[in-house]
């Protein structure tokens, strides 16, 4: 390797220190990258998304560019605490902060809030109420209940009656539904949808989950849904638990699913033979859904998981060729009611299922959870 210039050396020992050795964006270690006129170390990911920033940011990479006195003397006086100082100064509570696993839609938005419409550096308040006005109205593109096919509806989230409402059409009187924010959750899930922006909102209705399928063409409109969204559940949220810091409401505002995939699934007897299905886990309801396909709207069971003490336990099973299940890394999930046996393509997946499952069931109970553990079970 050739020797590296002077100024690189400066560079790499700056990117070594705290602060500067996570990226400013993303928070992954070790970035590689910098901005230059905002005197920030970044990731090569990250890196990428500054490059359409032309305006405001020009990037270079600390070990391959050649660097000026000045920029490098920019870069020891600014860095990234000082720089998250200034443009990170007032971010709201609710306002969702991404990680480098996060879909790219969320991190470009972030990096353009952040940098390009200067939203959290506190010169104007006009950003917050954007995002907490008392309506937030949009069209969206909506995957059909029963179908593939994505039409527009129109979506209006209210913060007075903490709802969002979709209608099908701009002078629809009634709306399609009213979605009370209770158990509202929504998620980037682009991969399942079928575009970089997909979006699924997910609540309940009549005591079974219901899936909404969206997107926007406008990463900027989905995003700004997407922290609307937060905002009022965040406000339902603390009326809802007065004497809860925000803290511990955070995590609750939307959540993403501890673990979801295909496996395969026998009937209460065993004797069943396997059927394919997509399963989703969720630690903060304790629920295991499964559908039969992954943009269902709605859930063919669900299983309610409690703690060991409560008799619910996991463990892995051997291959059962018999029954038509064509995979073989077992995992039998014990409940009081009945004991349910499913089979993992690869025994990665089986891991990452009993990793998920021993997660939720070694979770201490709350009230909440006692109280849907009752419903479920009489549901049944
Ligand atoms: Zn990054």
């Amino acid at each position: 390797m050739a020797s590296l210039d002077r100024n690189n050396k400066i560079l790499i020992d700056l990117v070594r220190q705290p602060g500067n050795n996570r990226c400013a964006d993303c928070g992954v270690p070790d970035p590689d990258w910098a901005s230059c006129t905002l005197g920030i170390f970044v990731c090569l990911n990250c890196s990428g998304i500054h490059r359409d920033l032309a305006d405001v940011s020009r990037v270079k990479s600390i070990r391959l560019d050649l660097w000026d006195d000045s920029l490098v003397q920019f870069m020891r006086e600014r860095g990234n605490s000082a720089a998250k100082a200034i443009y990170e100064k007032c971010i709201p509570a609710f306002f969702y902060r991404p990680q480098y696993e996060d879909c790219t839609v969320l991190k470009d938005q972030w990096i353009r809030a952040k940098y390009e419409r200067r939203e959290f550096t506190g010169e104007k308040n006009n950003f917050r109420q954007a995002y907490c006005s008392d309506q937030f109205d949009t069209t969206l593109w909506k995957k059909g209940k029963d179908n593939k096919h994505f039409l527009k509806r129109i979506f209006q989230l209210s913060r007075k009656d903490f709802t969002l409402r979709y209608f099908i059409k701009e002078d629809s009187k009634l709306p399609k539904a009213v979605i009370s924010m209770k158990d509202l959750n929504a998620v980037f899930q682009p991969e399942k949808i079928g575009h970089a922006h997909g979006l699924q909102i997910s609540y309940v209705h009549d005591k079974r989950t219901r899936n909404l399928f969206v997107y926007h063409e406008k990463g900027q409109v989905i995003v700004s849904l997407f922290n609307a969204i937060r905002a009022t559940r965040l406000a339902y949220l603390q009326k809802k638990h007065p004497t809860l810091r925000d803290n511990d409401l955070i995590p609750q505002i939307t959540r993403y699913c501890l673990k979801e995939g295909y496996m395969e699934k026998t009937g209460p007897t065993q004797r069943e033979p396997f059927k394919k299905r997509w399963f989703t886990l969720c630690s903060v309801n304790r629920k295991l859904l499964y559908f039969k396909s992954p943009l269902d709207a709605t859930e063919l069971g669900a299983v309610f998981i409690g703690t060991e003490s409560h008799s619910y336990s996991v463990s892995e099973s051997s291959g059962r060729s018999t029954r038509g299940g064509r995979w073989h890394f077992g995992v039998t999930l014990h409940t009081p009611d009945r004991e349910f046996v499913f089979m993992c393509e690869q025994e990665q997946d089986q891991e990452e299922w009993l990793e998920a499952f021993r997660k939720v069931i070694s979770q201490p109970m709350t009230p909440e959870d006692y109280a849907n553990e009752a419903n479920m079970r009489r549901g049944k």
